[in-house]
């Protein structure tokens, strides 16, 4: 077995090593504020492990440097109240509030850790609205790394007492995550810290295709076929997005999954940029640009420039895969529907999945299996969840 990583766009290869993120002739010419290009990915050759109860999944990482932390395994609700009001009996929620850190970032840490690990490097450094903040932070206490964020000052307190409690080093930005972003660049590039940003770090990607390992699995274990039909999946950066690819093409190529399930990059209008740019013309000289403020209260899903817009268009584009775009006000009260439904308390973020299902149900068979992604706790943003239901913090 051997691990790569590969330009999807040029096909060069690269060793994985920790001074190694983009493709240099594709990222030549990148500018701060806007979506990478030269985002790489993890490929590998030869026989991987692999078991189909969804634990042993190929990853460019030993299983012995993974730091001792309960990461992902996550479970896969049937909501028997949400199934019956909206007629769709195989709707699934895929529930990685239940991470130590309360997020689904917390896959991507837990990579990136054990990766650190395995190489001998002491100190992790990161951008963050809050959720890749406070999951680096908890998987680096369980490692023993020293973690370096840098967060907006408006980033939710609840993620920012977490980093605080978790013991990691904060630097807080006057800003936005965009500025947060590149300033955490330049930290990395002067002080050789290894980088966790989003995307930019290929292992981020790879790190999150393990939510798709699992719910084949679940699925299997249910009887019936591994893939869904449809994927629900909250949308900022477009990592999420990516790694759920990612997932699905492996199980393809290992021959444990049927087809590719439609993937939907579910967005807050406020924070579009994805959406807008699958329905632009694929020969658009860049469907990222002009770069759009981010308005959305969720704040996990609210970023400028998609980091990995290129690449998240790219697996969209050739999967057939689907966008949606819903308000701030359908995300609050598909927060209230399937808090009130199902027992499941998630983020505004992680509502906008659930919103945008809600949005395009009307065109789906009702006999098709949904998996709607709910990547966050709720308790993470108690101030905006106060408001959808009338109270006070
Ligand atoms: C980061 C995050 C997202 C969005 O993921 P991207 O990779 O930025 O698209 C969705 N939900 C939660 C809870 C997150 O923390």
């Amino acid at each position: 077995m051997k691990w790569n990583y590969r330009c999807p766009v040029c096909g060069k290869e690269y060793e994985i090593e920790g001074g190694r993120y983009l493709c240099d002739p594709c990222s030549a010419g990148n500018l701060p504020g806007h979506p990478l290009r030269g985002v790489l990915e993890c490929v590998w050759t030869g026989e991987v492990p692999f078991e189909k109860d969804g634990r042993t999944i190929p990853l460019p990482v030993a299983s012995g440097f993974f730091p001792p932390i309960p990461v992902g395994d996550t479970p896969l609700w049937a909501p028997a109240r949400l199934r019956e009001e909206l007629g769709f009996p195989r709707l699934f929620l895929k529930d990685d509030t239940c991470n130590p850190s309360g997020s689904f970032k917390d896959r991507a840490s837990y990579l990136v850790a054990a990766f650190a690990k395995e190489r001998g490097i002491g100190e992790i450094a990161l951008a963050s609205t809050g959720n890749a903040a406070s999951s680096m932070a908890a998987v680096g206490a369980a490692a023993g790394l020293k973690i370096t964020v840098f967060l907006p000052a408006a980033a939710p307190a609840a993620k920012r007492i977490q980093v605080l409690q978790y013991g990691a080093e904060l630097r807080e930005i006057r800003g936005s995550y965009d500025l947060a972003f590149d300033t955490s660049l330049e930290y990395s590039a002067e002080t050789g810290v290894l980088s966790r940003n989003t995307a930019y770090n290929p292992l981020t990607i790879e790190g999150k295709k393990t939510a798709s390992f699992e719910i084949a699995a679940a699925l299997r274990s249910l009887g019936g076929a591994s893939a869904p039909d449809h994927v629900f999946v909250p949308t900022g950066d477009g990592v999420i997005l990516a790694g759920v690819y990612r997932g699905f093409e492996d199980l393809i190529k290992l021959g444990a999954l049927e087809k590719m399930p439609t993937v939907w990059a579910a967005q807050a209008e406020g924070s579009g940029a994805i959406a807008r740019a699958l329905a632009r013309d694929a020969s658009a000289a860049d469907p990222f640009s002009p770069v759009v403020p981010a308005t959305t209260t969720a704040d996990s899903i609210s970023v400028d420039a998609p980091r990995n817009g290129y690449y998240a268009l790219e697996k969209l584009r050739k999967y057939g895969g689907k966008a949606v775009t819903v308000s701030d006000e359908e995300i609050f009260a598909a927060q209230r529907l399937v808090s009130s439904r199902s027992g499941l308390f998630a983020e505004p973020s992680s509502a906008c999945a659930f919103a945008g299902f809600l949005k395009v149900r009307a065109q789906l068979d009702p006999a098709s299996t949904v998996v709607v992604m709910l990547t966050g706790s709720g308790l993470k943003d108690i101030k905006n969840a106060a408001r959808a239901v009338g109270a006070e913090v």
